[in-house]
């Protein structure tokens, strides 16, 4: 259907809608929830990492009506067998605006994609692969493919539309194929991929992706540059605990979050922030002080008071951080 057409004939259906039974008017509504699409998002340039990395950079942190959306990195590894695509992104559009960037650059297919954990922003572009790449197996963690099934997937999708005024709209959820495992290896042609999963972390259900032979590994959003974390599904402890045993069993030189700039000091950076955010509260809790006062303690910190000015979120977001890092806190002296 073009445009023209859908115009006069929601037209018609406004003026007829009274005369229309009500299945009549539910299937037309079901009609125009399959037209009706956000549009494009705009180019996003391809990013060389490393040999055989790539990424789309996103420039904003959160979704907003003018980023449609464009507020996580999509990675890319190219293997002699063809490409994968780690985190897909926050729309429909969004991965279908990847796989333009990616068909310019690359004469071969994407093979598999990988979803590091079950927020929306890195998921809801698997409806845009799937179509292009029929068949192509989708991995993550168990736990993330359930949640995605169930109540997150939805959530997410409606969530998204919300914070980008629609223009997300036509986003279907398209839940993984497949379920990895931590030590899970993965080879194509000469590249070797190695799943690490350290339990809670971000989530109960993150996966890191380790490209072995450029000491590259995506993190998802165990660990972030610059931006703070939702932490609603997450453990302090957990993520500071992901962190040792990352460095310990992988060789990056590079390491690729899922929101700011990919670098050698990403976990430095990132251990320093909740570090200074969990060890206030955890002194607090120890010392029966109450929750406004560990929240000062946390502001004053030199760790989290010298990161507050470039770090994207923060205003908004670290009350609420502070307090989950204080039940955390009291729950772990219990
Ligand atoms: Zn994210």
């Amino acid at each position: 259907m073009k445009r023209r057409d859908f115009l006069r004939l929601s037209g018609l259906a406004a003026g007829a809608a009274t005369m229309m039974s009500w299945e009549g008017l539910a299937a037309w509504a079901g009609e125009v929830d399959a037209f009706v699409r956000g549009p494009a998002v705009e180019d996003h340039p391809l990013r060389q990492l490393s040999p055989h990395v790539w990424a789309i950079i996103a420039p904003d942190g959160f979704p907003t009506p003018e980023n449609r959306g464009m507020m996580c990195n999509l990675v890319f590894v190219d293997t002699s067998e063809g490409l994968l695509v780690i985190d897909t992104g926050a729309s429909v559009q969004i991965g279908e605006m990847a796989i333009r960037q990616l068909q310019r650059q690359f004469a071969k297919p994407v093979i598999a994609a990988f979803n590091t954990h079950y927020h929306g922003d890195h998921f809801l572009g698997n409806a845009a692969f799937a179509a292009a790449f029929p068949g192509m197996p989708i991995y993550a963690h168990p736990q993330t493919v359930q949640a995605i099934a169930g109540v997150q997937g939805d959530l997410w999708r409606r969530l998204m539309e919300q914070w980008t005024n629609q223009a997300s709209l036509g986003t279907e959820v398209v839940v993984p194929t497949a379920s990895v495992a931590h030590g899970d290896e993965f080879r194509y042609g000469n590249l070797l991929v190695r799943i690490h999963h350290y339990g809670t972390a971000h989530t109960p259900a993150d996966i890191c992706i380790e490209v072995v032979n450029d000491a590259v590994v995506c993190v998802g959003d165990v660990a972030m540059d610059r931006r703070i974390a939702n932490m609603d599904d997450g453990s302090y402890l957990g993520t500071l605990n992901a962190y040792r045993q990352l460095e310990r069993n992988a060789r990056a030189k590079i390491w690729v979050p899922g929101h700011g700039q990919p670098g050698g000091g990403v976990l430095d950076w990132n251990r320093e922030l909740f570090e200074g955010i969990y060890q206030s509260c955890e002194r607090a809790v120890a010392e029966d002080l109450p929750l406004a006062e560990a929240k000062t303690r946390v502001l004053s910190d030199p760790r989290v008071a010298s990161k507050a000015s470039e770090t994207k979120g923060f205003e908004s977001n670290i009350g609420k951080y502070v307090s989950l890092a204080y039940l955390e806190a009291e729950a772990a002296a219990f």
